[in-house]
């Protein structure tokens, strides 16, 4: 019999709670097919807040410790932007990555055939996307020390971050990179500044390691994260997946994802650990899946919000973590063709086209899935 996986929603604020609608639906929808997941709901962000006094609550973060997928709409918004940082809804955010050990964003740039038009880009370089950034989540610039800003005295002060990576943040977020290439195109780029910086150099010596060592079969290429910025807009397809540092992957998937054209399109998953580095020996790995965009208050509760980032987050966890690559795949497929069908949503309509709210946009995936 099949595991039971334990899926813990936490809509969060604003716009967070409608695109969260459309993937209960599909939950429910899976259930009735056979899955065994048993689903919990909680509050987070500043809806938490306003519940408890606190963004994120201990018994809810317990319970995304314990769950097999947490999915994450989004948080925030000017309700609470006057609210101690400690407690501000993105800190609930941060802390979550932190606690559940998130270590490897994985955020797909995917261009859909019938939103060719939406990307800056030209149809020719960006038709048929689909490349993967892995990037480190935990470590590097952000977290290391020393950090701080000093007075150097007579008006002169001191800004320090430190870039710091070990050999086993390396390895665990390059493993994903290996293991992911292997499902794809079977190609990894592995990216830093090796020429100007010793943590770029340990970084690519330490993946070159663990590609002899595990993952010879996976075609492996090296490129500094300036050239990476260029190729991706020159010939974005020649990727498959990249693999990166924590600053340099924030800013090379916020380009990949435009390649797209649109953020309520663009899904994300972050996978961590239970055990330092890789799934316990049950096999557990914590994982949270969210869309790239916020809460979007300027349309909450207007039912204009489009769900697919969402709902395509929710693909990807059933891909990563509860084993139904086929179904994924059924999802994706959903979306492709509703989007084809020329049913769309505010953000993406084309011109003439009268668009649909989110909870119809999620009944035409969920009407579409039946059907594929
Ligand atoms: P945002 O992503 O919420 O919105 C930017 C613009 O994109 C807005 O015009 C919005 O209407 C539009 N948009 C966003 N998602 C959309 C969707 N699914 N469909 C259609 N249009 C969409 O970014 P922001 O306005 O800078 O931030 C709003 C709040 O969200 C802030 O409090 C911010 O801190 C928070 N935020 C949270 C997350 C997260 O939870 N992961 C990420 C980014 C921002």
């Amino acid at each position: 019999m099949s595991k039971t996986h334990n899926i813990l929603i936490l809509p969060g604020d604003n716009i967070g709670h409608e695109v969260m609608e459309p993937v209960k639906k599909l939950i429910t929808y899976f259930k009735n097919k056979g899955a065994r997941f048993e689903v919990s709901e909680d509050v987070v962000g500043g809806t938490a807040y306003d519940k408890h006094g606190v963004s994120l609550h201990d018994s809810t973060l317990a319970a995304a410790k314990a769950a097999d997928v947490v999915m994450l709409g989004a948080v925030g918004g000017p309700k609470w932007d006057k609210v101690d940082y400690a407690q501000r809804p993105e800190a609930a955010l941060l802390k979550l990555r932190k606690e559940l050990d998130l270590f490897a964003n994985l955020r797909p740039a995917i261009v859909f055939d019938a939103l060719l038009d939406a990307s800056t880009l030209k149809p020719e370089v960006v038709k048929g996307l689909d490349i993967m950034i892995v990037r480190e989540l935990c470590g590097g610039v952000y977290f290391g020390e020393p950090r701080g800003i000093s007075d150097l005295g007579n008006g002169v002060r001191k800004g320090v971050n430190t870039q710091v990576y070990t050999t086993p943040e390396i390895h665990r977020v390059a493993r994903v990179a290996f293991e992911l290439a292997r499902k794809r195109g079977n190609k990894v780029c592995s990216s830093e500044k090796a020429n100007v910086m010793e943590s770029g150099r340990l970084w690519r010596e330490e993946v070159i390691k663990l590609h002899e060592a595990e993952y010879k079969d996976v075609e492996l290429t090296h490129m500094y994260a300036d050239a990476v910025a260029m190729v991706l807009l020159r010939n974005p397809k020649s990727f498959d997946v990249i693999v990166t540092d924590n600053l340099f992957g924030d800013i090379l998937s916020d380009e990949a994802s435009m390649l797209t054209g649109s953020l309520g399109m663009l899904p994300s998953a972050s996978l961590g650990s239970s055990s330092g580095g890789a799934p316990d020996k049950n096999g557990k790995q914590n994982a949270m899946y969210e869309p790239i965009h916020g809460s979007a208050p300027d349309i909450a509760g207007q039912d204009k919000a489009n769900p697919l980032a969402t709902i395509l987050s929710f693909a990807m966890a059933l891909k990563y973590s509860l084993g139904m690559p086929k179904e994924c795949a059924a999802l994706e497929r959903a979306v492709s063709k509703v989007l084809e069908q020329n049913i769309r949503t505010m953000d993406i309509a084309a011109a003439g086209v009268k668009p649909v709210g989110t909870q119809a946009m999620g009944d035409a995936v969920l009407k579409a899935l039946q059907n594929v």
